[in-house]
């Protein structure tokens, strides 16, 4: 027998679906066997000890903007460096980008274009989903030409700032109907604008950093994600909210979901871990973000969606940003106009493992699939990543549940000039990952090759639509 290329020993391999104690040998970029520990190994090129350590598929980041990065660090290239960079180091192998598109152009071109510009650039694996800045009709026929290209999923709002047009009932009536018969995912930012525009005439200073959550209420995402569900239900059409942070909005998710309908929520670490309170101590600035943070009882609430079921991705929705450029934005524009980035794209594995698994006692197994499984199902790169099978991509996270440590910004790799969980003591480390066979992680240093990062192009899981009743049953 050849030697493998990779041993991992003495590791319990922790999925969606069940723990074991097994051994797991990687060949060629995949996943070639599982094997019971007392089991005759091959000789193996490297072994990588993993004893007292969880062997984890590769988290997946679902939803980004670091492209943005591209700002603050001076180049699209540099960016991607950093971020791709302080993914891996937390323990994330697959990052989704959102990626705009313009009025007048379309599409395809400009999703071509990001694959090219990230090709040779990124630590990890990545791909996309268009965001649409209108409905009109050219566009809206080329989502299917997308979706063939890969692409199987879009992003829509509710919320009509920057330019950009407010979904109405309409366009998302003929989105979810083709999104259902040709298999593509819409994703919505659940938002009324026409509530907080009253509301922002109406609250006095409404401009301050304090009244930011006013302005931008829960019942305005709630609105929107009741309209919204109302049509998923009309149509069937396999629907995504992105960043849902408010508890009201979870119950229509939650009787949606229950009915069987293809309705599904993400969230994202600062909604279950901050509220509405810290707009009001100084560290407010460095929170500010789209929608804005929610009510202490929203946060509550979600964390039992995750215990659920009814949340089956967290992400971290992060689109980079320096609290300098925060506080310089502050001074000339309403506090309800400045968002950006919180920067905790490499603590999300650290930070979910101490909430879910550490403090509200929920099986590891249910922070493998809101961070890894679930994401890849719904976007269609599902048993390729998001899990740990013969045949999958030899994505690995070596994790140590029992280390405990304290953030310290000058200790993580992103290289901005905060983060959001400064200070707080975190349970859980990872100490190895690993891409498609290539440790990228290890130690604390990256050792890896810094761009073997691939474009993953997605195909839609019918699954998703034919979704259960239940809501234990992944989606
Ligand atoms: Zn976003």
């Amino acid at each position: 027998m050849n030697d493998v290329d990779t041993l991992i020993s003495g590791g319990e391999v922790i999925t969606a679906f069940g723990r074991k104690r097994l051994d797991v040998l990687v060949q060629d970029e995949k996943i070639a066997a599982l094997l019971e520990p007392d089991a005759a190994k091959p000789p193996a090129k490297r072994t990588l000890n993993a004893r007292g350590l969880y062997v984890l598929p590769g988290m997946i980041d679902p939803h980004t903007h670091i492209g943005g990065g591209a700002k603050v660090f001076g180049s699209l290239e540099e960016a991607m460096r950093r971020c791709t960079q302080a993914l891996a180091f937390g323990g994330t192998t697959t990052v989704m980008e959102m990626i705009g598109g313009e009025k007048g152009k379309s599409l395809s071109p400009i999703l071509a274009e990001a694959v090219k510009e990230r090709e040779g650039a990124m630590a990890i694996d990545f791909s996309f989903h268009p965001s649409l800045r209108s409905v009109e009709e050219e566009t809206v026929s080329e989502l299917e030409g997308c979706a063939a290209e890969g692409f199987p999923s879009f992003h829509a709002s509710f919320e009509g700032s920057r330019g950009k047009e407010p979904l109405n009932e309409g366009g998302l009536y003929r989105l979810l109907s083709m999104g259902r018969e040709r298999g593509i995912m819409t994703i919505i930012h659940a938002e009324d604008s026409r509530i907080n525009e009253v509301l922002i005439r109406q609250i006095p200073d409404s401009g301050r950093i304090e009244n930011i959550s006013r302005c931008r209420p829960w019942f305005s995402e709630t609105a929107a994600v009741q309209r919204a569900v109302f049509i998923a239900r009309l149509t069937g059409g396999p629907l995504y909210f992105e960043h849902l942070g408010a508890g009201p909005s979870l119950e229509i998710v939650r009787a949606a979901r229950r009915e069987g309908f293809p309705v599904y929520a993400e969230t994202c670490p600062h909604y279950l871990c901050f509220s509405e309170e810290s707009y009001r101590k100084p560290e407010g600035i460095g929170l500010l973000k789209s929608p804005p943070l929610r009510r202490k009882e929203d946060s509550e609430a979600l964390w039992e969606g995750l215990s659920d079921g009814t949340i089956p991705s967290v992400a971290t929705d992060e689109s980079v940003a320096l609290v300098a450029e925060k506080r310089r934005r502050l001074e000339e524009n309403p506090a309800y106009r400045v968002s950006g980035g919180l920067n905790q794209i490499e603590l999300r594995l650290a930070v979910m493992h101490t909430g879910m698994v550490l403090k509200r006692k929920m099986p590891v197994e249910r922070l493998v699939y809101c961070l890894s499984t679930g994401p890849a199902r719904l976007f269609g790169i599902y048993p390729r990543k998001g899990t740990i099978e013969v045949g999958s991509d030899a994505d690995l996270v070596l994790f140590d549940p029992n280390a405990t440590w304290r953030v310290r910004n000058e200790d993580l790799h992103q290289g901005t000039d905060y983060n959001i969980f400064e200070g707080w003591e975190l349970h859980g480390k990872t100490r190895v990952t690993m891409l498609r066979g290539n440790v990228l992680v290890e130690d604390g240093k990256f050792v890896g090759p810094e761009r073997t990062g691939r474009w993953l192009p997605r195909q839609f899981d019918r699954a998703v639509i034919e979704a259960t009743n239940t809501l234990s049953t992944l989606p």
